[in-house]
């Protein structure tokens, strides 16, 4: 099958989040079953020629914007490392070459995202027009390219490369939507009459979100219970409606886990690598992070640890609002993020007021990210929703005890301890109260103290648990088929 990805992130080109993740890995394991993937992607001023060793492909390539006419730029060719599939970047200086990819400097949106996604999107179109690449499926991640499926639609089903192309969407987090000024319409080009409310009319903008899920063959999120929560008012965004009514086959596919990246067996970052027949090598990395954060090393006292963005999704304000009562529990907690503002004071400030039992380090560091998913006891995701997550999957791998609220991939991942029959993977938690996280955290440490062989088999079957990638890509596989399908009928 030829498949096109058209996309705002792909690692290891440019990451911000998860859609990084799956649009740099998953084209690679669909090469392995002998798809043909190309991808696109703008070329932010970070991704760097040389160490990519792009090169131009001769000739200007015009983008009609609407009203502000055809935009030309020129497109880089170039590899996904470690691999044959091909990746082409739009060139266009004053639409990418910028520190960051959605946000300047003070973490606001650049004013001109609207005009730079939709770039994107029919770029990545003529692209495939200029390549003579005729797709079978397209697939399309989030509100920057939701609107490749429309401009399909609208301009391009007369293309004899194009007439049959299906489309995918796959939504990374309904939160983003790509909500507009109705203006963006003129911009758009595909004509006024896409204007209401069967289309990417939403509350009298333009919802370029909206208009994926509509004119998508078909629709997909990265869990199984996010797709189930996304149709309902509280996790819906205001889009539950027009998912229950235009992508009733919405699917859950869970992203897969990096596992050479993520093996306690051979990780390089860590004090000393373990297996789960010999669990001992835990309790090392454990002294070796309590040391490290300047924490009393005692092997007696649970430590708790957390990865996170210090945002409200991840539920941070609830922890805030319980850390003392948590800390009296007599556990430590050791935290790394960075994120709120707010997060930063409040959590510094009770780092310095209770040194003994809290460790927090502010900023982006993998390295230590791996050191505390392998020096703590359990793992803490108190999160308000969370598409997929892929923090509790790695800690299951290291044999962490995973305790969650149970919502979208954690729910899907974390097999709840069940007392009776001592199964499970992890704790779950249902409420997102303050109260709901203590009584949950004093279960598990229930647990730790009367049945430390419960435990010891808790994580013996945590770290055999395994999300792989190959088992996701014959998803989405088989999401193609489905979608291809649809488009001859
Ligand atoms: P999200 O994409 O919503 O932030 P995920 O759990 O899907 O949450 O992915 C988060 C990824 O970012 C994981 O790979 C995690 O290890 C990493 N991460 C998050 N915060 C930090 C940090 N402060 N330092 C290092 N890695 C981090």
């Amino acid at each position: 099958m030829n498949i096109l990805f058209a996309a705002a992130e792909a690692a290891p080109f440019v990451k911000v989040g998860g859609l990084g993740d799956v649009a740099g890995t998953l084209p690679r394991y669909l090469r392995d079953r002998g798809h043909h993937v190309r991808i696109v992607l703008p070329r932010y001023g970070a991704i760097d020629r040389e160490r990519f060793g792009l090169s131009a492909i001769p000739g200007p390539l015009g983008v009609p914007m609407g009203s502000s006419g055809t935009l030309w730029c020129e497109i880089l060719e170039g590899r996904l490392p470690g691999s044959d599939i091909p990746v082409y970047f739009l060139e266009r200086r004053d639409l990418f070459d910028r520190s960051g990819v959605y946000d300047d400097p003070s973490g606001k949106g650049y004013g001109d995202n609207a005009f730079r996604f939709l770039f994107l999107s029919r770029g990545a179109l003529e692209t495939a027009r200029r390549l003579s690449f005729s797709p079978r499926v397209i697939h399309v991640h989030d509100w920057h390219t939701a609107a490749v499926p429309l401009y399909l639609d609208a301009l391009y089903r007369r293309d004899p490369l194009l007439e049959r192309s299906a489309t995918v969407l796959t939504i990374h987090n309904l939160e983003h939507q790509g909500i507009f000024p109705r203006e963006l319409m003129d911009i758009l080009g595909t004509g006024w009459q896409h204007f209401h409310t069967g289309d990417l009319e939403f509350y009298n903008e333009v919802n370029l979100l909206k208009s994926g899920i509509i004119h998508g063959d078909a629709v997909s999120t990265v869990s199984p219970t996010y797709a189930r929560e996304m149709t309902t008012p509280e996790f819906g965004c205001r889009l539950d409606g027009v998912l229950r009514t235009y992508a009733p086959d919405l699917t859950g596919i869970l992203n897969g886990v990096d596992y050479e990246e993520w093996n306690p067996e051979k990780d390089p970052w860590i004090f000393q690598p373990y297996g789960s027949d010999d669990l001992s090598g835990k309790g090392k990395n454990k002294a070796d992070l309590q040391t490290a954060l300047g924490l009393p090393v005692a092997q007696g006292v649970p430590v708790v640890g957390m990865v996170t963005r210090l945002v409200h999704q991840k539920g941070m304000d609830v922890v805030a609002s319980v850390i003392h009562r948590l800390l009296d529990l007599g556990i430590q907690i050791v935290l790394l993020g960075s994120g709120e503002s707010w997060a930063h004071d409040f959590f510094s400030t009770v780092a310095s007021e209770r040194p003994n039992r809290f460790a927090c380090r502010l900023g982006y560091d993998p390295a230590l990210a791996h050191r505390i998913i392998a020096g703590s006891d359990l793992f803490l995701m108190p999160s308000r929703f969370e598409p997929c997550g892929l923090t509790q999957m790695f800690a299951l791998r290291y044999g962490t005890l995973p305790v969650v609220r149970a919502v979208g991939g954690l729910n899907d991942t974390v097999e709840n301890f069940d007392g009776a029959t001592g199964a499970g993977t992890g704790f779950k938690f249902y409420d997102l109260t303050g109260d709901a996280v203590v009584n949950t955290l004093s279960w598990a440490l229930s647990v730790f103290r009367e049945s430390p062989e419960m435990v010891t088999a808790l994580r013996k079957r945590a770290m055999s648990r395994r999300f792989s990638w190959e088992d996701t890509a014959g998803q989405y596989e088989l999401l193609y088929h489905r979608a291809a399908k649809k488009r001859e009928t």
